[in-house]
């Protein structure tokens, strides 16, 4: 493996503008410079004319893809979950539950333990459980059976013994014991997020308040804006949290991106696929927590109708924002990769900038990865 490489030719998405005339030079997995290219450089040169250089992408919100689901907990799916994110630009993200059983969440955390040991593909990052403590009204897809209240002391002792591979739960904070529950989550060093609930602005307010740090899927599955009861969606716009997006136009009006964006900018929305065991394949019937969803191309719902989760992939996501919903174009890349790393407390990834781990997903002109590094080494070409 070459320890130097010098990407030419290509747009680079700079953290505040996109340039076209320099050049990046990688070395000992970190980017080293950019500026203009040396003509007697030795190492590994690729020249990507047409092309755009990004800061590879970070999804805290994956389900699965390619007929495979974390849900599974086999080496394998969670391998070819990894290998499939690579291919379109991921360089890291958390592997995402639905509601079950704990002992089925027990052995879900332990294969993702062992998977974050052996990395296949694009790193998990570690666990993000859209858990067992969800109001039943916003249940979205997840399987009813399976939801608990907060203080369910079987899923506890599954959370606290798994607490060094967990990053994030999605909660609803207005469940009886939902306050113990973020304090207990935050004293673990796990993230409480706010989703799939009925809360009210006060009672998200309160989340934020014990520690709640982000919004899951802004505006999907949640209390929206009354103008004399503002909601969940009207506390996410508001206060001082993240929030993720699904930006597949398909989850979200193109205008209520625009306005997250204008109330919350770059540096608070965390685009996420949200992404399906169906994902990367045609349309046709996939499963979600034991139930049967339809996949159009465009999106996955139950029977019922209810939208399932989506099958964007976050390089789209980034241009969906920039040409559909008036977001920049270096504002969009922040969303998929400065932004979701900050907010899992990575500081050194994210950005193309000198010193950041080399990082590095190449798309072309229509939005497509055709190149992914993870640390200075091609994953996927
Ligand atoms: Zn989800």
């Amino acid at each position: 493996m070459p320890s130097r490489t010098l990407l030419t030719g290509a747009k680079l998405c700079l953290p505040s503008e996109v340039v076209s005339d320099a050049a990046l030079l990688i070395e000992g997995g970190r980017i080293a410079a950019i500026g203009a290219a040396s003509a007697d450089f030795d190492g590994d040169r690729r020249d990507f004319a047409g092309h755009t250089v990004y800061a590879g992408f970070i999804d805290t919100h994956v389900h699965g893809g390619l007929e495979h689901d974390v849900m599974d907990a086999t080496p394998e799916a969670l391998a070819a979950i990894g290998q499939h994110l690579a291919r379109h630009g991921v360089t890291g993200w958390l592997a995402t539950t639905v509601a079950c059983p704990a002992a089925q969440l027990d052995a879900i955390l332990t294969a993702v333990a062992r998977a974050m040991a052996s990395p296949h593909g694009a790193p998990i990052l570690g666990a993000h459980l859209e858990s067992n403590f969800l109001a039943a009204k916003y249940k979205g897809a997840q399987p009813a059976e399976h939801l608990r209240a907060p203080d369910d002391a079987e899923l506890l002792a599954v959370i606290e013994r798994h607490k060094a591979t967990i990053r994030v739960v999605t909660l609803a904070p207005e469940l009886p014991g939902a306050m113990q529950l973020i304090a207990q989550l935050v004293a673990w060093g796990i993230q409480p997020s706010i989703g799939h609930t009925d809360a009210t602005y006060d009672q998200v307010k309160a989340a934020h308040g014990a520690g709640a740090t982000r919004v899951t899927h802004l505006c999907n599955a949640q209390r929206g804006l009354h103008h004399r009861e503002p909601g969940v969606v009207g506390a996410a716009l508001t206060l001082d949290l993240y929030a993720e997006v699904i930006a597949d136009l398909q989850h979200l009006h193109p205008a209520v991106v625009e306005i997250a964006y204008r109330c919350k900018g770059a540096s608070k929305l965390v685009l996420v696929s949200d992404a399906l065991r169906g994902t990367g394949l045609p349309p046709g019937e996939y499963e979600l927590g034991g139930q049967r969803t339809t996949l159009d191309g465009r999106v996955a719902k139950l029977a019922d109708g209810t939208i399932a989760g989506s099958v964007v992939t976050l390089g789209r996501a980034v241009a969906n924002c920039a040409e559909a919903c008036n977001v920049p174009w270096a504002a969009a890349a922040a969303m998929a990769a400065a932004t979701p790393a900050r907010s899992l407390g990575l500081t050194d990834r994210g950005e193309l900038v000198v010193g950041q781990r080399a990082d590095l997903a190449v798309l072309d002109a229509g939005g497509a990865c055709v190149a992914t590094m993870i640390e200075g080494l091609w994953v996927s070409r």
